[in-house]
């Protein structure tokens, strides 16, 4: 029986029969890295709580996937000019998710904007834009080379992460220009970049949650450790499933 993680998406107006409609979309590449980890993707549309609640009853997994910046509002602070990309709709939902996903103990990999969002729906902070908040830290926003490994990342060698990845000390990409500030409650930091700025989380308790702040998504082709953090999901979800 097909092992279902959910996948949340962004809504955006694309053009349909010469006419703009709003669409839930998803890049393919998360997608493509699920169904290769042997799970079957489920694209997640936004919604209010009691339609995420529902929906997540249903799943065995879930990605929190990449996108532009959660609302200010939600951590209690004003939005810099640099913040972008903010959607309502996407952060209630999300917001949401991680709720159901923490009642649930779904097993949950956090990307990116999806690590970003496990923080604030657990009460912490971020920085809104790294080069303007944290001006001596190194470049976290290269789209230029999503695709290739070249930001050193130091992974605490005790953390699951670590046994995950195979390794305490990787190479990502990074296409990020916020970063978690304030941990969330329950919720340690298990990676670094050279420059101290976070780059993944873990929850102390129960739920089995691996978080990110690159994006394994467009590096798993080529790279064993970023299809690990897929396999680690679809494993730990079909525990799941077959425990409930
Ligand atoms: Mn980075």
């Amino acid at each position: 029986m097909a092992v279902l993680i959910g996948v949340t998406s962004e809504t955006k107006v694309v053009p349909r029969a010469g006419r703009d409609a709003p669409a839930s979309v998803i890049a393919m590449y998360y997608l493509e890295a699920i169904r290769r980890a042997g799970g079957t993707p489920v694209v997640v549309p936004p919604g209010p709580p009691d339609f995420i609640y529902g929906l997540a009853s249903r799943l065995d997994g879930l990605v929190l996937s990449g996108g532009g910046d959660i609302d200010p509002a939600r951590y209690d602070r004003e939005a810099i000019e640099q913040v972008y990309g903010v959607d309502e709709s996407r952060d209630t939902t999300e917001l949401a998710m991680v709720d159901a996903a923490l009642s649930l103990n779904m097993p949950t990999l956090a990307i990116c904007r999806g690590m970003q969002v496990v923080n604030v729906a657990l009460g912490g902070t971020l920085i809104q834009d790294i080069a303007t908040e944290r001006p001596d830290s190194l470049v976290h926003w290269a789209p230029d080379t999503q695709f290739d490994r070249h930001q050193p990342v130091t992974v605490d060698s005790k953390a699951e992460l670590a046994s995950v990845l195979g390794s305490s000390e990787v190479k990502v990409n990074s296409i990020h220009h916020q970063a978690v500030d304030r941990l969330g409650d329950g919720l340690g930091a298990v990676a670094w970049a050279e420059d101290g700025i976070i780059e993944a989380v873990a929850y102390e308790g129960e739920w089995p949650l691996l978080a990110v702040q690159w994006h394994p998504e467009r590096l798993f082709m080529e790279d064993s450790a970023s299809a690990a953090l897929f396999d680690g999901l679809v494993a730990r979800a079909l525990a799941n499933r077959d425990a409930r």
